[in-house]
């Protein structure tokens, strides 16, 4: 009988923590309580949209863990986006933050609404009363979010903006992913791609790999996925398959990056490219590369394709790409899949300097970012290999038994109050 595959982030995220906490041996209280996340926030946000209608909008923020510091996470603003998704996110957050090292806790937020439709006055409103709606738990020392799918520098703004006038100051440090221009930082924008880089370089170099001509295909060309589709191309690799919402394209030959952007920018999708032969978004999945990066969403890698997945490197931009049936089936193929708690939190660690900067009032240069970024990527993915070679286990296993066995430590020194 066909397996039937458990597909609920939350529980996806539960299970990948029970499995390192029991490798861990951790104490049965402590793994309830961070099985459990720590607040959840539901709002509803009602707007006026431009043709007179009030529409309501459904939000969450939660926070799942503040152990080691405030929360940290980004805003969602998607239809697809439930609970569930939003506390699965802010647990992945605390493994994230704790993976590289940096004094978070884990918080997610989003909104299910498609910006694709609503005009910038729309989407700025909602914005506005979401951000109000979630004022009482957010704060510079409480919990601080940044963007995330459909979420921009503009909507950070308007989220500092609001809280600001909440508070009556400009708290520059209540939110990350903001404008260079109002208090952002040198690299943000591309720092979660320009992780997956740092990590994807440190995976080749230990497969024996080399750059030149490997084959790279990217599914969700957003942020994170170009970022990366960029630094890996201009290093030397051809990217031969690329996708977002709308499909996919692919050749073997390798397309021009800066050629497909250029026709992203016009038309709206990759879809089209000249030169290339139309494939489904789903079908770049499968495409036989070396490195394959999922970028798009949750759940896109699962039992129905992994058997065709033919990649040796899976490098997770996105959060949650890959099921746990479908991770083992690629571990036993001798995948390495970078994941994605290690794999794309240059964004996070960025939006930490982000933060120190605006605390500080003190900017640092873009060469300054980028230098201490390399240097936390390169460390945690050493950090994360090693602890999986200790134990004969994946890299997956690896980052949780760092990141969990962290946050247990700082926990037992705080204890359970009171
Ligand atoms: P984005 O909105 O900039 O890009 C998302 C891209 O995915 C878009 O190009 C969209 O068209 C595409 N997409 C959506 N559904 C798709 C599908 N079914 N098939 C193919 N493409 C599809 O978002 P982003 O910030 O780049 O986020 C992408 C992923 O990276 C998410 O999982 C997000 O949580 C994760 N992430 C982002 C950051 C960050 O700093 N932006 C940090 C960590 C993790």
């Amino acid at each position: 009988m066909a397996e039937i595959e458990v597909l609920n982030p939350f529980e996806i995220a539960q299970s990948q923590f029970n499995r390192a906490a029991d490798m861990l041996g951790l104490d049965k209280g402590f793994q309830k309580v961070l099985r459990t996340p720590r607040r959840v926030l539901e709002v509803a946000c009602p707007v006026h949209m431009d043709d007179g209608r009030i529409e309501v909008f459904q939000g969450f923020r939660v926070q799942h863990s503040l152990v080691r510091g405030p929360a940290k996470g980004g805003i969602r603003f998607h239809p697809g986006v439930t609970l569930d998704e939003v506390k699965a996110l802010a647990s992945w957050m605390t493994w994230k933050c704790a993976t590289v090292n940096i004094p978070y806790g884990g918080g997610k937020g989003g909104v299910i609404c498609n910006p694709k439709e609503m005009s910038q006055g729309e989407i700025e409103r909602l914005t506005r009363r979401y951000t109000a709606e979630i004022a009482i738990i957010i704060g510079p020392e409480k919990d601080i979010p940044a963007p995330d799918v459909y979420t921009n520098p503009q909507v950070m703004t308007w989220l500092m903006d609001t809280y600001s006038m909440m508070v009556g100051y400009t708290a520059l440090g209540v939110v990350t992913g903001k404008p260079l221009a109002m208090g952002g930082s040198e690299g943000r924008g591309e720092a979660t791609g320009r992780g997956v880089f740092f990590v994807t370089q440190e995976a080749m170099k230990i497969r024996g790999m080399k750059p030149e001509g490997a084959k790279l295909a990217v599914q969700g060309f957003g942020n994170a996925g170009t970022v990366a589709a960029r630094l890996l191309t201009e290093w030397g690799m051809k990217l031969v398959a690329a996708s977002d919402s709308k499909g996919g394209v692919r050749t073997d030959k390798g397309m021009d990056f800066k050629a497909l952007t250029a026709h992203k920018e016009k038309t709206g999708s990759v879809v089209g490219f000249p030169g290339s032969d139309a494939i489904s978004s789903d079908d770049v999945l499968t495409v036989p590369c070396d490195v394959l990066v999922p970028a798009a969403l949750e759940n896109s890698i699962t039992l129905k394709n992994v058997a065709k997945v033919d990649a040796k490197i899976v490098a997770e931009a996105a959060n949650g790409p890959t099921t746990p049936a479908a991770d083992k089936i690629l571990f036993e193929k001798g995948t390495t899949v970078i994941p994605d708690i290690l794999a794309n939190a240059g964004g996070v660690t960025v939006s930490y300097f982000e933060w120190v900067q605006g605390l500080q009032s003190f900017f640092w240069d873009e060469e300054t970012v980028n230098k201490h970024l390399e240097r936390i990527m390169r460390k945690s993915f050493a950090d994360v290999h090693a602890s999986a070679q200790a134990k004969k286990a994946d890299l997956r296993a690896g980052a949780y038994l760092v990141a969990v066995g962290r946050v247990a430590e700082a926990m037992k020194l705080r204890g359970i109050w009171p």
